[in-house]
C-alpha cells in the first residue's frame, strides 16, 4: 500500500515508516522537521535499502497537503503532532494549533483527494484518572489533566465525527501506552532536545553519566514500591501494532479503536533497576514530590488488539532498556 505518513521522521513514525517498507509497503513522510532530524530518513535508508519519498511540509497548510494527498494512498498514518504535557500548559495555543488544527487541515486535504483509510496516534491520556485497572477501550473517555491530553481527546472526537459524516472513512484509534526503547539497530530512537521530561530518557542520561540524579516523583502512591506504575511498550512492538492495523482495517469502514501496550505495569524503581542491570552503570536518583498531572498507575487491557489484530507485544522491560542503552551510547 502507498501510505502518507505525517510526522515519519519522529520518534514512533519513523520506526513504523520502517516496518511498512520492510512490509512491502510504500510510505511517503511529510515533516516540518520542528522536533525530528533530517538525517532520519538516511538512516532509514540505511537499515531497509529505501530512502522513502519525503516532504517537507506543515500539516497546517491544507494547499500543500491536499496537493500531497492527490498523488495518491491507499491510506494515512497522522503520528505530527506536540507531545510535551509541560509545554502544553505554558503554550496552550501552540499545541491546539499544531494538533487539532493541523489535524483538520490534513482530514480535509485527505476527503478532498479521497483517501478514506485513517490511523491515528492516539493515546492512554484519554481516558484520564483511571478508575479500575486494566483500562480497557469501552471505559469512557475522561478528564484531560493538561492540554496536550486536551488536543488527543479533541482529535478522537474530530476522527469519530468525520467517520460519521463519511461511512466510507476506516479510521483506527490506537491509544499508545508508554512507548520508550529503539531500534536494536542502534540507528533510530528518541533524542529529546534539553532535558527529557519522560522517565526511561532521563535515565539513559543518568546511566551515561550526563545528568547527576533521577527525580523520581513521589514514593507514597498506593503501589508495591509506593513508585508510578506504567505500560511500557517498545516502540518496535507498537511499529507492528500500526501495520497489524493497517492489514486489518484499511478500506474497513468505521471506527477502531485499540489498546497499544503490553499489559503489564511495571513501577519507577523496576524501571531504574531493569536499566542499571542492562548498562552496568549505577543510576542515582532521589525521590522528590509528586508531579502534578501523574496518574499512579496506569496499564492496558490488551485482548482487542490481541483479538482483533492479531497482535501483541513481544519485548520485554530488558530489552527496552537494552536498546535505549544501545541508542544512547551511539555517538550521534
Ligand atoms: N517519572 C519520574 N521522574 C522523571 C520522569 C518521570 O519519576 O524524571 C515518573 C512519572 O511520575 C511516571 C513515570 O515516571 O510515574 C512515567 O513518566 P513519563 O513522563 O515517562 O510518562 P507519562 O506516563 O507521565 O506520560
Amino acid at each position: 500500500m502507498r501510505v502518507l505518513v505525517t510526522g515519519g521522521a519522529g520518534f514512533v513514525g519513523s520506526h513504523t515508516v520502517v516496518s511498512l517498507i520492510e512490509a512491502g509497503h510504500e510510505p511517503v513522510v511529510v515533516d516540518n522537521f520542528i522536533n525530528s532530524d533530517r538525517s532520519v530518513l538516511g538512516r532509514i535508508g540505511k537499515l531497509t535499502g529505501n530512502v522513502p519519498e519525503l516532504h517537507e511540509a506543515d500539516i497546517r497548510d491544507k494547499d500543500a497537503m491536499t496537493d500531497i494527498a492527490r498523488t495518491g494512498f491507499d491510506a494515512c498514518m497522522h503520528f505530527a503532532a506536540l507531545k510535551a504535557v509541560g509545554e502544553s500548559v505554558e503554550k496552550p495555543m501552540l499545541y491546539y494549533d499544531n494538533n487539532v488544527s493541523g489535524t483538520i487541515s490534513l482530514v480535509e486535504a485527505l476527503l478532498e483527494a479521497d483517501v478514506n483509510s485513517f490511523v491515528f496516534s492516539s493515546s492512554c491520556t484519554v481516558y484520564g484518572e483511571p478508575e479500575t485497572l486494566p483500562l480497557d477501550e469501552s471505559m469512557p473517555i475522561g478528564t484531560a489533566t493538561n492540554p496536550y491530553g486536551w488536543t488527543k481527546i479533541m482529535m478522537e472526537q474530530v476522527l469519530r465525527d468525520v467517520q460519521l459524516a463519511n461511512p466510507d472513512w476506516s479510521v483506527s484509534l490506537l491509544r499508545y501506552f508508554n512507548p520508550v526503547g529503539a531500534h536494536p539497530s542502534g540507528l533510530l530512537g528518541e533524542d529529546p532536545v534539553g532535558t527529557p521530561n519522560n522517565l526511561m530518557p532521563y535515565v539513559a542520561r543518568v546511566a551515561a553519566g550526563i545528568l547527576p540524579k533521577l527525580q523520581v516523583f513521589g514514593d507514597d502512591y498506593p503501589t508495591a514500591d509506593g513508585t508510578g506504575i506504567r505500560d511500557y511498550i517498545h516502540v518496535v512492538d507498537l511499529a507492528e501494532g500500526h501495520l497489524a492495523a493497517l492489514a486489518r482495517h484499511a478500506g474497513d469502514a468505521g471506527v477502531h479503536t485499540y489498546n497499544l501496550g503490553t499489559g503489564q505495569g511495571h513501577s519507577v524503581l523496576e524501571l531504574v533497576r531493569a536499566y542499571e542491570e542492562v548498562s552496568s552503570r549505577p543510576v542515582a536518583y532521589e525521590i522528590t514530590g509528586r508531579r502534578p498531572g501523574d496518574v499512579a498507575a496506569s496499564w492496558a487491557d490488551v485482548t482487542m488488539a490481541t483479538e482483533h489484530l492479531g497482535w501483541m507485544t513481544t519485548r520485554d522491560l530488558h530489552e527496552m532498556c537494552a536498546d535505549s542503552w544501545n541508542w544512547q551510547q551511539k555517538a550521534r
